[in-house]
């Protein structure tokens, strides 16, 4: 048995004075401690003043790009950020390093990790299966080359596909990566609507970047379809709630509309956009409309660490208005649980879900517990 002060279930309010009897691998019951203590002969970990919650999700990362923390540019904007990055060895992952920050994310509380893979989406799933952490590995779609068919269900994660852009992976592709997970019942991913250079490549505005592509030798083909990257998104059937798009930063009122009416599901990386753009998403319009949001800690060269509590911290630091404890316990556990098609398991605490647990910092408490409206010198 856990007892805590509190427990987040997810399912309804706030428990106070809460217990939860699990066996080690299944929640077996959920409730007052005044129900399930009297009788109860197992061990008690009493975490005296915390709130228990369910485990926490990382729900946007790339591992294979953990070696280049700190080796990359902060603050130059997308084209000084990818410029660099192109330089450097992108895709030769150093693995006792993806084993430590996965270490790391457990640590933390993490239960479930969704990564996204160019080229080394075998090795990595491989390195989550061991981690004993739940995981989707998501093969990253790039280019025109054909998607293999989705692998599917295993032990302890789903192997899927995802679109690397709107114009960095060709529409046919796009397409068919996404019916083919439909098919399965799979989560689909794509980054969306990141940045104004994005933004102006499938609009149709003029671009440094699409420039810089075509000297590159690629998109030589590409024709923009000069609307939002939300509405193209939409257009190619795209979107919907087997979606998780991320990053969703460069949006007008009509491509809310779009994402809240699909169901989609959006996964906010506040400091990844910071770190690269300096821009970030509209959060605030975002909750309002309803759409289930999410957090990601994107790579490490676009961020500091993968711990899923930093990036709530930054957004509490940052929101304008009112973000209660549910709302970010939300984006951190039941949300990308759907989303990624793991609520079976993971994401609230109700019997029969995995023995996955976190217990919610203090200073995530407070943040959400301080007076509401505009928050000054964030
Ligand atoms: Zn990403």
């Amino acid at each position: 048995m856990i007892r805590a002060a509190r427990a987040a279930t997810m399912t309804g309010p706030v428990l106070e004075d809460a217990a939860l009897i699990h066996d080690g691998e299944t929640v077996l019951a959920v409730g007052p401690f005044s129900d399930l203590g009297p009788g109860f002969e197992g061990p008690v970990r009493d975490l005296g003043d915390a709130t228990l919650a369910p485990a926490v999700v990382n729900a946007h990362t790339h591992l294979e790009l953990s070696h280049l923390g700190g080796k990359t540019r902060e603050g130059e904007g997308f084209l000084g950020w990818v410029e660099h990055l192109l330089s450097l060895p992108l895709y030769e992952p150093d693995e006792a390093r993806v084993r430590e920050e996965l270490a790391g994310l457990k640590a933390w509380g993490v239960g479930l990790v969704a990564d996204i893979s160019t080229r080394n989406a075998a090795r990595m799933a491989g390195i989550l299966e061991d981690s004993g952490l739940f995981f989707v590995s998501f093969l990253e779609t790039i280019g025109d080359g054909a998607p293999p068919s989705p692998a599917g269900a295993g032990p302890r994660g789903l192997r899927s596909l995802a679109g690397h852009s709107l114009y960095t992976t060709d529409e046919p592709v796009l397409r068919a990566a996404k019916a083919a997970t439909e098919a399965r019942n799979l989560p689909f991913s794509l980054h969306l609507a990141e940045h104004a250079e994005e933004e102006a490549v499938v609009r149709g505005g003029d671009s440094m970047f699409l420039s810089l592509l075509r000297q590159r030798g690629r998109l030589r083909n590409y024709v923009s379809p000069g609307v939002s990257p939300v509405a193209r998104a939409a257009a190619l059937g795209l979107l919907g709630p087997g979606t998780l798009a991320v990053h969703c930063v460069r949006l007008d009122d009509e491509d809310i509309r779009l994402l809240a009416d699909s169901g989609t599901f959006v996964c906010l990386c506040p400091r990844s956009n910071a770190f690269i753009t300096g821009g970030r998403a509209p959060w605030e319009r975002l909750l309002a409309a309803g759409i289930p949001l999410c957090l990601g800690t994107d790579s490490l060269a676009s961020n500091r660490d993968l711990n899923p509590w930093n990036e709530a911290r930054y957004l509490l630091a940052r929101f304008q208005g009112e973000l209660g404890l549910e709302d970010v316990l939300a984006m951190l556990t039941v949300h990308p649980a759907r989303a990624l098609k793991m609520d079976h398991l993971l994401g609230t605490l109700e019997p029969g879900k995995a023995a996955r647990f976190s217990v919610v910092p203090g200073d995530i408490e407070a943040l959400t517990r301080r007076p509401h409206g505009p928050r000054k010198g964030a």
